[in-house]
């Protein structure tokens, strides 16, 4: 098919105008019969045989949908997703494939990185019932609303607010799936300003973190989290606790003896307190970070993987570090029911902890059928706001009282 290509500004179709579908497969019958059917489902169609043609047609037309073939005779489909975000146009994308299942989820997840929406993969033969839902039903751009501006937490606003007590703490119940109970908490920390703002932790740790300030928050977070869990082993002393620690405490070799320190002084048992960090927090300077985990874990503290997943960290090298839990991260959990490779990892990772002796958490619990997938799965605690959100010190100490002792 020869193309004409001009040069046009392409604008974004208005609500409720026509809808236009781009096909692209070299398979001048597929070409057809995914036209036809897309025509049926009221598209305007345009078809390309190659990249080449696909990017001219997509510099003179704004399409709502791509169907993409990933396989064409020149080069692979996967080309052309980077000249789709930048074109202008914004068209929501359907794959077709005759690789198998990963490499069709693969690429959707390429493409979902490249921040492109994909409406769903097809198999060759194609199930044009299939492509019908998929056209039928494509995603929209959700609205973002914008983020709320915190240009004004400047590192001399924390440090008054250290001072002044104004940092404090919530604490999110981690439930086992298997008795409903919940089994520890853990503290993460808020901001509430001299005008009755609450400010989130991703708007202030970083610049804490910047500022050299975050080893003063994490001590004013576990003076306050220390008090708290000495009050609710009261009710209930095999109650854990975790806190977040950033990567800077991984360097300070001192850490772990301040650690027992507050130990002490609130009579907690060290194997009630867990120590959470991240992936990337061990890898900035690994023998610093093992020998600290190390001395943790020497006088009982716990110590936990967070965010497991979102790093780029060799895993051998993380799994020989004496962790006792690992933090399955909430991208994770919240796809497992829809990115088919997801399970898949998710029963990896529980294997190898099974093998090593470690813990495993799921993080960002929303749903039903994520939880029971979780617990087919074999995945017991879990965290998320199907449960609980965080709670503040009172409304947990009513939870655990509630709950009664096991
Ligand atoms: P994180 O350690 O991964 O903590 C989990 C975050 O996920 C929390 O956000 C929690 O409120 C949220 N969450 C829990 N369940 C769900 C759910 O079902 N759905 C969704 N969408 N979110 C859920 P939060 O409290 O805003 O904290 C964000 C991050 O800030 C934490 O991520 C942690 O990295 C950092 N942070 C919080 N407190 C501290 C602290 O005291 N020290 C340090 N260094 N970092 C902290
Ligand atoms: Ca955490
Ligand atoms: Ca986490």
């Amino acid at each position: 098919m020869a193309v004409d290509v001009q040069t046009t500004t392409v604008t974004a179709p208005a609500a409720g105008a026509v809808r236009r579908a781009l096909v692209v497969d070299d398979e001048r019958v597929q070409r057809l019969i995914v036209a036809g059917t897309a025509s049926k489902a009221g598209f305007i169609v345009d078809s390309a045989a190659s990249v080449e043609e696909a990017r001219a047609l997509l510099a003179q037309h704004a399409f709502n949908v791509v169907v993409l073939d990933l396989s064409l005779r020149d080069n692979d489909g996967i080309e052309l997703l980077r000249s789709l975000y930048t074109g202008g146009t914004d068209p929501v994308l359907v794959f077709m494939s005759g690789f198998d299942e990963r490499v069709r989820e693969a690429s959707a997840r390429l493409a979902s990185a490249l921040g492109l929406r994909v409406a769903g993969t097809l198999a060759k033969p194609l199930d044009l019932d299939r492509l019908v839902t998929l056209l039928g039903s494509l995603p929209e751009r959700p609205h973002i609303a914008a983020p709320p501006n915190y240009a004004d937490v400047t590192p001399d606003r924390i440090a008054a607010a250290l001072t002044n007590g104004e940092i404090f703490c919530l604490y999110q119940p981690k439930i086992s799936l298997r008795t409903g109970r919940m089994v520890g908490v853990e503290v993460l920390a808020r901001w509430r300003t001299t005008s009755g703002d609450i400010i989130p932790p991703i708007a202030f740790i970083p610049v804490a973190e910047a500022a050299g300030l975050i080893e003063r928050l994490t001590w004013v977070v576990l003076e306050q989290a220390g008090a708290a869990l000495r009050d609710w082993h009261a009710i209930d002393p095999t109650l854990t606790m975790a806190v977040n620690f950033s990567p800077s405490s991984l360097n300070n070799l001192g850490m772990p003896a301040s650690v027992i320190d507050l130990l002490d002084r609130y009579h907690l048992a060290p194997e009630t307190v867990v120590v959470e960090v991240t992936e990337s927090a061990v890898m900035a300077d690994f023998v610093t970070a093992a020998e600290i985990l190390t001395r943790l874990r020497i006088r009982g503290v716990k110590v936990s993987i967070d965010d497991f997943g979102t790093g780029h960290s060799s895993l051998l090298s993380l799994m020989r570090l004496p962790f006792s839990e690992l933090k399955i991260d909430q991208s994770f959990v919240r796809s497992l029911l829809h990115d088919p490779e997801s399970p898949k990892l998710v029963q990896a990772v529980l294997r190898m902890c099974e093998a090593l002796g470690l813990s495993v958490v799921a993080e960002g619990v929303e749903t039903q059928p994520v939880a029971d997938a979780l617990l087919a799965l074999g995945c017991d605690v879990v965290q998320g706001y199907l449960f609980d959100r965080p709670l503040s010190y009172t409304d947990l100490t009513r939870r655990l009282a509630a709950q009664g002792t096991a």
